[in-house]
């Protein structure tokens, strides 16, 4: 471990209640999801999971309209939760969701849990999730451990640590149990959010405008774009995927994808890696490039008039829309139903 600034217990009620401080007087009050309890804070936690708050807002705003409470989701089919959740990414959150309230309905009265140990029993909710669960939603005490929160600590507490690894892990683990109040923990747990996603920034944290910048280790030896240590990147391998779309009148053929995997319960039509030497297209597309957390696809979509038969179910594009439809799908569905279905028709 290199030098700190010394983590004693001064140290920390100062940290805290400068985190507080700020909050209440810098940080954000207007989310939709704030003040609406710990069933808004659960699915909210969820989408922002890997996704941006801007993002974030619509879905959840129509999530909460067709899902006002946790009994309405559990009742739901999963294809209407999927339909809302289209374009949002990573749908196992959604399978995730949907089956967690099954399961809460059926094994906790209908009411989502109040502590660390049930909540970690629900699929997609691990510690950190359940920590906000729990100092947000519930207004209890509850640690958190997100990216912004790692970075924060690191930097103000000057830990030198991969963040990846299993032992950086634990360490800021550690801290961040170590820093969290018991008073105030909902405002302290939003505070240190906020702070890590408007001031504390990856690569220009805006340092004077900082409510910890008095203690903060970086800051003071000027190496704040050097903790913590940036995670190693792998390259991702590319992949070309023919996106081939039965068209035949005016219907796109689509097929409901396996629940597990890329796109699991999805809509999709034909993915091939490679396209047979026969195939009669008649309209090919701009190709898109979608990433994944592990790999990258460079889409190609055309529509076609071969396969038909093995196709069951047929869908006019504006109908199709409403499906739950992966991104780059529903993106090439826009496009035919908006800028070209009447030369397509005439076409057929
Ligand atoms: S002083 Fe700068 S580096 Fe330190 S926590 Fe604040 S914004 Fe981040």
């Amino acid at each position: 471990m290199t030098e700190s600034v010394g983590t004693n217990e001064l140290l920390k009620d100062n940290f805290a209640l400068s985190v507080v401080t700020w909050q209440e007087k810098f940080g954000r009050h207007h989310l939709p999801w704030q003040h609406s309890g710990a069933y808004a804070t659960w699915i909210s936690e969820i989408m922002l999971q890997q996704t941006q708050v801007e993002t974030v807002i619509n879905y959840f705003k129509k999530f909460m309209t067709q899902f006002p409470n946790i009994a309405a989701l559990a009742n739901a089919n999963i294809d209407e939760v999927l339909a809302i959740w289209s374009g949002l990414g990573y749908y196992a959150r959604a399978r995730n969701i949907h089956k967690s309230a099954q399961m809460i309905v059926n094994d906790f009265d209908g009411k989502l849990p109040s502590n660390i140990e049930d909540l970690m029993k629900l699929p997609g909710i691990g510690p950190s999730t359940a920590g906000a669960i729990m100092a947000l939603g519930h207004k209890h005490y509850g640690v958190i451990l997100d990216g912004n929160v790692k970075r924060i600590l690191s930097r103000c507490f000057g830990r030198h640590l991969d963040g990846q690894s299993h032992h950086a892990q634990k360490q800021l683990w550690q801290l961040s149990y170590w820093v969290t109040p018991e008073k105030n923990c909902h405002i302290y747990t939003q505070g240190i959010m906020d702070l890590g996603s408007s001031v504390c920034h990856k690569l220009h944290p805006q340092c004077n405008q900082c409510p910890i910048q008095s203690i903060c280790y970086a800051h003071k030896y000027n190496i704040t774009p050097h903790l913590p240590y940036p995670k190693v990147k792998k390259n991702k391998p590319s992949f070309t995927k023919h996106l081939v779309i039965p068209y035949h009148q005016g219907k796109l053929g689509l097929m409901k994808r396996p629940n597990t995997g890329i796109w699991g319960g999805l809509w999709v039509p034909f993915i091939l890696d490679e396209l047979p030497k026969e195939i009669s297209t008649f309209r090919t597309y701009h190709s898109i490039k979608h990433i994944f957390t592990h790999q990258t696809w460079i889409i190609k979509p055309l529509l076609a008039n071969d396969h038909l038969d093995q196709i069951e179910h047929w869908f006019y594009p504006e109908d199709a829309l409403q499906l739950g439809i992966p991104k780059p799908v529903r993106d090439v569905i826009e496009i035919i139903h908006h800028d070209q279905i009447n030369t397509l028709q005439e076409v057929e």
